[in-house]
């Protein structure tokens, strides 16, 4: 299956705080678009793998993706690799999306950088048909693939975004997916460790940083993301 956008995150819940209403966005917009989790979050101080499997499948039926993967990475410790950038690639050329969607390029927690570097180096080397891949279980070899476009959303730090995206009618999916993941976010009944992503200052902050950066470009709300290379627009009028 040709996808049109794969989303990767080092954690299940990071392409919904990063990217979620831009892939809600995308979804109506009739473009196919998939999530590849490089961990199962196991090392999360609240919930378990188990529970954010499940998590992680229902954000996914709220965001109407085609697909979620997870490459079951070890949390916390993957590295960037020719292990685990040839996983990535198989990942990139089963899917052969035009654009890629990968984590913040700087953030609070070192899988987000990690893997915003690993996703990015893959995506370059699955354009090089000297390197083989197979699909997992079967005997065909992956023909090269790169994706045209790599932007990294951003997540936890207030990075400076290079384009922003109007998702003023997808704010609400997106809410709605992150609290998919119930066992992470704020829950006042819950007796879980508080962990910096538990407070309700944080899930308040994922709205109100859309909300400011709506604000900053003249739309109700907005998803920001830095890029690789410089934008190119057809013309004038495609910008807002
Ligand atoms: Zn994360």
């Amino acid at each position: 299956m040709k996808l049109d956008i794969l989303v990767f995150g080092a954690h299940p819940d990071d392409a919904e705080l990063g990217a979620g209403a831009t892939i809600a966005k995308e979804v109506a917009n009739g473009k196919k678009v998939g999530i590849v989790d490089l961990t199962r979050g196991e090392l999360g101080t609240r919930g378990t793998a188990e529970i954010r499997d499940k998590e992680a499948a229902k954000a996914a039926e709220i965001l109407g993706v085609a697909i979620r993967e997870n490459l079951e990475f070890a949390d916390g410790f993957f590295t960037n690799d020719r292990e685990h950038q040839l996983e990535v690639i198989k990942m990139i050329r089963k899917y052969r999306p035009d654009t890629v969607l990968c984590n913040a390029i700087d953030d609070r927690h070192i899988d987000h950088s990690k893997g915003s570097k690993l996703v990015s180096d893959a995506c370059f080397l699955s354009g090089l048909i000297k390197i083989d891949t197979k699909f997992s279980g079967e005997d065909a070899w992956q023909e090269a693939w790169r994706p045209k476009l790599v932007h990294h959303y951003i997540q936890w730090k207030n990075l400076e975004p290079d384009f922003v995206v109007d998702v003023s009618e997808y704010i609400e999916i997106k809410d709605k997916a992150i609290k998919a993941y119930a066992s992470q976010f704020y829950d006042p009944n819950s007796d879980e460790p508080e962990t910096p992503i538990s407070s309700k200052n944080f899930t308040d902050s994922v709205i109100y940083r859309a909300r400011d950066l709506g604000r900053m470009v003249g739309v109700a709300y907005g998803e920001g993301f830095t890029t690789e290379r410089f934008i190119a627009v057809k013309n004038l009028d495609s910008l807002i």
